[in-house]
């Protein structure tokens, strides 16, 4: 079998190369499929990393990309602004709980919440607070991939535990979703509060840590615990931003506003790398002062891409116009009807799904590969990890495109367990 290193040039993402299968090449994507090199049609459970939320190729997303491009595809953002930056900042502020209204653009999830992080960091050094500097995050949490967040990802389960002894020490608890583990988490608090920034949460669902979910009760526990210790709440609403949960962000199901959040994968409806860090204008306000050190240090080149902000703009045009979320309520009843009947295949642990969101737990997932093979065999595009295989299919997909995926996962499931 050819591997993925005799392919010439290219070092692919969280891949042993000597022993990964050689990658299929995709060509063309329209809707929720993906055309290979080879002319095979796939339909796309993932969406692209959960980020295609309109389907590939949107008339309109396209059209927002060709008329920004003919006129500004890029300018440096500094000292210099430009409209769809403006435009986009507004509208998330307009769309955003509370009081968050100051957008910081940045172009990756990771780098969103690295900003998130210093913002926390040096909000409590403006304020002249002293000691506190540490990130409190959870087990199961993932946040990106650069060091400081690879600090805050889970240390065991993540894909980031060779690099411990080179990380910052942070705080690492579970999340409050038992009394014992509340209890825990007040005992630490109570003991090192006084050293904490921020606390770092993906409301409702930990995505890349295996889909894991919570309640909104647990999140409203959270917001409460950072009131009465003076934490910053950061949200990391990478994955569950725009619509995937069920609501437009997840944390209006808790009802509560974090300080910061951070937004990307779908913010920019899969079509260009774009993220924003939305800071409360509490926050904000610890920012401004005579002294220029209390200025945010940050600014990435490609800030605010105007090709970016201009399809983001248009992303939301297409939530306002069309009924997203009500379609996202459809997947889920279908999602969740179609895949109940794996729950009662030997092997499987839990299946559960949340928004637009489907997960079969497995007990064990031994040969990631040979299911990938599977897969592609019955000419779907599912990617099974950790002891998971998961759907998060773009809104838009069809209910037949919906039942030939959910298909195919109990194809498969039969075929390979027990
Ligand atoms: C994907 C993801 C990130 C990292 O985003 P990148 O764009 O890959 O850097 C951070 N947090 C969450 C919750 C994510 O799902």
């Amino acid at each position: 079998m050819n591997t993925a290193s005799t392919l010439p040039h290219l070092w692919l993402p969280y891949s042993q190369m000597h022993t990964a299968p050689f990658p299929v090449e995709a060509q063309a994507t329209s809707g929720s499929t993906i055309t290979l090199a080879d002319g095979r049609t796939l339909i796309d459970g993932i969406a692209s990393w959960w980020t295609a939320c309109h389907g590939y190729n949107h008339p309109s997303i396209r059209r927002a990309l060709i008329t920004q491009a003919e006129r500004m595809p890029h300018v440096m953002f500094g000292g210099m602004v430009h409209q769809p930056a403006i435009t986009l900042a507004q509208r998330l502020a307009a769309r955003l709980p509370g009081d968050l209204e100051r957008v910081f653009f940045t172009d990756s999830g990771s780098v969103a919440m690295e900003v998130a992080a210093k913002m926390a960091i040096q909000y409590h050094l403006n304020k002249g607070h002293a000691g506190r500097h540490k990130l409190l995050s959870f087990r199961g949490g993932y946040h990106g991939d650069t060091l400081a967040m690879m600090a805050i990802c889970d240390p065991e389960e993540g894909m980031h535990r060779l690099f411990g002894a080179a990380l910052p020490q942070q705080i690492l608890a579970d999340l409050p979703t038992t009394l014992a583990h509340s209890a825990a988490l007040e005992a630490l608090l109570a003991r090192q509060g006084h050293e904490i920034a921020a606390l770092i949460v993906e409301p409702l669902v930990q995505g890349a840590g295996g889909m894991l979910f919570h309640t909104a009760e647990t999140l409203r526990q959270l917001r409460r615990l950072c009131d009465s210790y003076g934490i910053l709440l950061i949200l990391d609403e990478v994955f569950t931003g725009f619509g995937r949960t069920g609501t437009f962000f997840a944390c209006e199901q808790a009802d509560i506003t974090p300080d910061i959040i951070a937004l990307s994968k779908a913010l920019t409806a899969g079509t260009m790398p774009l993220a924003a860090t939305v800071a409360r204008k509490t926050v904000f306000e610890a920012f401004l002062s005579d002294n220029p050190l209390h200025a945010l240090m940050h600014g990435p080149t490609f800030m605010a891409n105007p090709l970016a902000c201009a399809v983001a703009n248009a992303s939301l045009d297409l939530f306002d116009q069309e009924p997203r979320l009500e379609q996202v309520r459809a997947i889920h009843t279908q999602m969740t009807h179609e895949l109940e009947p794996c729950r009662h295949l030997p092997g499987v642990r839990d299946v559960r799904t949340l928004g637009a969101i489907g997960v079969v737990e497995l007990e064990r997932l031994d040969d990631p590969e040979a299911l990938k093979r599977a897969f592609l065999k019955e000419g779907v595009w599912i990617r099974p990890f950790r002891r998971i295989i998961y759907l998060t299919p773009a809104f838009t997909i069809t209910s037949d495109e919906l039942t030939h995926l959910t298909g195919a996962i109990k194809r498969v499931l039969k075929e390979h367990l027990g």
